[in-house]
């Protein structure tokens, strides 16, 4: 859903932290990681979980499974999920649906339909015109591109510029030029006398959510709002714009959803609980998370007939894009005629599931998540993640015919209605919620799979470890290294957190926080299990336009499809090593530091006495927990040294062999869990996680609860956040491996 408009603002926001706490802190934290995580070279033969023993049988079918995915198999997917606009809840999503069911089966899986009925949201009619000054009809189409048939598309809906959810409306009022429409932004408005009360907001999109910008509009009293896609952006400033290059032709518009998705995901009638056929529904009235003013995404052809003629102050410094005119704030003179029909219905929706059944511990579960729903044909997003699946399930396939059984189950879950509130993935997640609680390892998430050759990552801290042994397990396409070696150098161009890992090279990469934006929140923020989210990013100026399609990908984004296969390499074997090692391949030693870290940073909006009274306390526990952990992942590292008996104490048989690998991994699982709290983040129940939540610019936000009740000056509520904090801090620690916890 979100990739260009938020991962990257998730790393920027990252540094920002990181850059409050100095640049000798940074590195003070980094070499004490660094000094806990480095192990001799000859260890990281084994990655993390495995023994030498149990490894050597792994490594085979690794091998022959980073044989199998191809580009041109991902192009030829990519073709067929491409051939017709997919919008959730329409016939062309049922089409897809269908397609990824057939492929699954072709490959040997065994998948299954499963039907939610959740409310979905269309437009009958959209009318933007500019009525004062001059009459300009502004609601146009994305101009056909000659040698792209795709471009010229039959579907009516597909012509019209539109927000899902949306609500209708019919007005005539003077328009503002809001710069981003961020509350930084209305401030300064304010200051220049400026009123935005019962007018129009026009709005640049990027600096966060759609929802964030309606709902900052709405609080402000904005009675509807206009969102255009400046060149300065992600269009002509930024470089050739489609079909020359990658970036973003001046008639391209960007949809979406506009929804308060980041205070509860899902259907928004059954906010908590599935949509099931016969589910309880809200009335719609009720629907807490339904914006309540219009909003209409613009081009910057047609958001130029009103930015040209706007009369009023200068706009402030940093608020001109890159259009050839003087930005000004407007508020007067130039009227705008907003008419919206849209219908809202509760229609089916459809996720593809497949299950491969683990040999030996069939209920635990490793989710492979990608959504198949697009606002057109969404060739980056999310096809391209889609058409990476479909590899992946095919290659798993394969391995399956060759006598593969994994040792706990893999899970595929396609997903549908991402794009709307994260639908699909959270009306399963909020059904088998028990299950996912008991049984789930880990959630794999990729949205688009490639868009370019950056790889790209946001993940819990407990993750990074893994996944810098799986990137240094596979080949980058274009410079012949591994993945991890091109990674690794991009800290030099974006400093953001980064780690080394036992066993790699002690040279840090990048990697983001989990915010909001796609399907690992119910797993990760609901659920506790731990997640990621990944990406080969590149330049990518036609997010969610009509121009997001084949030809885009199969000139721009990845000729040769060469990404796509790289990312079904990586995501296989991820999925290969969290289904098939001894122990789970789960790090918690960075974890702790990492709240620590966060912690700190508080001193800038906490009172003196309560940081020194209450956080350093909080900073403490962290450490302890982060010291306690290390002697977990140290066990680890016994064990692909080969020293069962260090890893796991002494099991004598094989039977108290296993039932010491299950206590040790059933403590594993439990620490991620161990950061919900039940009663979730005060004003958002629905998000449990204690440490990282969603803002509503889909930035991740540490320590939500804790944060939100020191910014809002409650320090009766802080000091509860807090006790919530050191509660989840303390069955943290008593969670871990008994031998770990003892020796502490
Ligand atoms: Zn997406």
């Amino acid at each position: 859903m979100h990739h260009r408009t938020a991962l990257v603002v998730i790393l920027l926001s990252i540094s920002a932290e990181y850059a409050w706490r100095g640049g000798e802190a940074a590195r003070a934290a980094l070499a004490d990681t660094l000094t806990t995580h480095t192990v001799s070279a000859d260890r990281a033969a084994v990655p993390l979980g495995f023994s030498p023993q149990s490894y050597a049988a792994e490594a085979r079918w690794e091998k022959r499974f980073l044989e199998i995915p191809s580009g041109g198999r991902c192009r030829k997917y990519l073709r067929r999920l491409t051939r017709q606009p997919h919008v959730a809840g329409t016939p062309g999503d049922r089409a897809v649906t269908q397609f990824i069911y057939d492929e699954f089966k072709r490959s040997g899986l065994n998948p299954e339909i499963v039907e939610y009925r959740v409310l979905l949201s269309y437009p009958k009619k959209i009318s933007v015109e500019l009525v004062e000054q001059a009459r300009v009809k502004l609601s146009n189409p994305e101009p056909e591109i000659r040698g792209d048939r795709d471009t010229r598309p039959s579907d009516p809906m597909v012509a019209m510029p539109w927000t899902g959810y949306a609500p209708s409306a019919d007005l005539t009022r003077p328009v503002v030029y809001v710069n981003y429409g961020t509350a930084e932004d209305y401030g300064q408005l304010e200051k220049l006398g400026v009123s935005v009360k019962g007018k129009i907001a026009l709005a640049r999109y990027f600096h966060g959510y759609r929802g964030g910008k309606a709902l900052e509009a709405e609080r402000r009293g904005v009675a509807g709002i206009i969102v255009y896609s400046d060149p300065a952006e992600d269009g002509a400033q930024r470089g050739p714009v489609y079909p020359d290059g990658p970036w973003g032709p001046l008639g391209h518009f960007q949809r979406g959803a506009v929804v308060y998705d980041f205070v509860t995901p899902g259907d928004p009638l059954t906010p908590g609980w599935a949509s099931t056929e016969s589910a309880r529904r809200l009335p719609e009235s009720e629907a807490a998370i339904l914006p309540k003013i219009p909003m209409v995404p613009l081009s910057a052809v047609d958001a130029q007939e009103i930015l040209k003629r706007l009369d009023g102050p200068d706009a402030p410094k940093g608020w001109s894009g890159g259009l050839p005119l003087a930005y000004r704030v407007g508020g007067e003179a130039v009227k705008v005629h907003l008419a919206l029909e849209m219908e809202n219905r509760v229609t089916p929706i459809w996720n593809v599931i497949a299950k491969i059944p683990g040999s030996v511990e069939p209920e635990k579960l490793v989710i492979l998540g990608n959504h198949h729903d697009a606002w057109v044909y969404g060739a980056v997003d999310p096809s391209s993640g889609t058409a990476t699946m479909l590899e992946t399930a095919r290659a798993l396939g394969q391995l399956l015919k060759e006598g593969f059984r994994p040792r706990r189950t893999i899970v595929l879950g396609n997903w549908d209605a991402e794009e709307y509130t994260l639908t699909g993935s959270t009306e399963w997640g909020e059904q088998f919620e028990a299950d996912l609680r008991k049984h789930a390892v880990v959630c794999l998430n990729v949205d688009a799979s490639a868009s370019g050759q950056d790889f790209s990552v946001s993940a819990v801290p407990s993750l990074v470890p893994a996944l810098i042994e799986a990137t240094q397990a596979v080949r980058d396409p274009a410079s012949g290294r591994s993945v991890y070696d091109r990674w690794k150098e991009q800290k030099a161009a974006r400093s953001v957190r980064s780690y080394a890992v036992p066993g790699s090279v002690a040279a840090p990469v990048p990697f983001g926080l989990l915010g909001g934006g796609s399907d690992y929140m119910v797993f990760l923020q609901h659920a506790g299990v731990p997640a990621l989210d990944m990406i080969f990013d590149g330049p990518y100026g036609v997010y969610h336009s009509l121009y997001d399609d084949f030809r885009w990908m199969d000139r721009f984004g990845d000729p040769g499809f060469r990404y796509h296969a790289a990312m079904s390499r990586l995501w296989g074997l991820l999925a290969l090593r969290f289904a098939n090692a001894d122990l789970l391949p789960l790090d918690y030693s960075i974890y702790g530091g990492e709240i620590a870290a966060y912690l700190d940073g508080l001193e800038k909006i906490a009172p003196p006495d309560f940081f020194a009274q209450t956080i350093r306390p909080l900073i403490e526990k962290s450490r302890e927990w982060q010291r306690a952990a290390g002697r977990a992942t140290r066990a680890l590292d016994a064990l692909r040294a080969g020293d069962a008996v260090a890893a796991l104490g002494e099991p004598r048989d094989e039977p108290s062999q296993a039932a010491a690998t299950a206590s040790f991994n059933a403590a594993l699982m439990a620490q991620e869990r161990a950061l919900l709290d039940g009663r979730g983040i005060p004003g958002r129940p629905w998000f449990r996680h204690l440490i990282y939540a969603p803002l509503p610019s889909y930035d991740a936000e540490t320590l939500p609860g804790l944060r939100e009740a020191l910014e809002a000056k409650d320090l009766a509520r802080a000091r509860e956040q807090a006790a919530a904090l050191a509660a989840a801090l303390d069955r943290a620690l008593q969670a871990l491996p008994a031998g770990v916890k003892a020796s502490r």
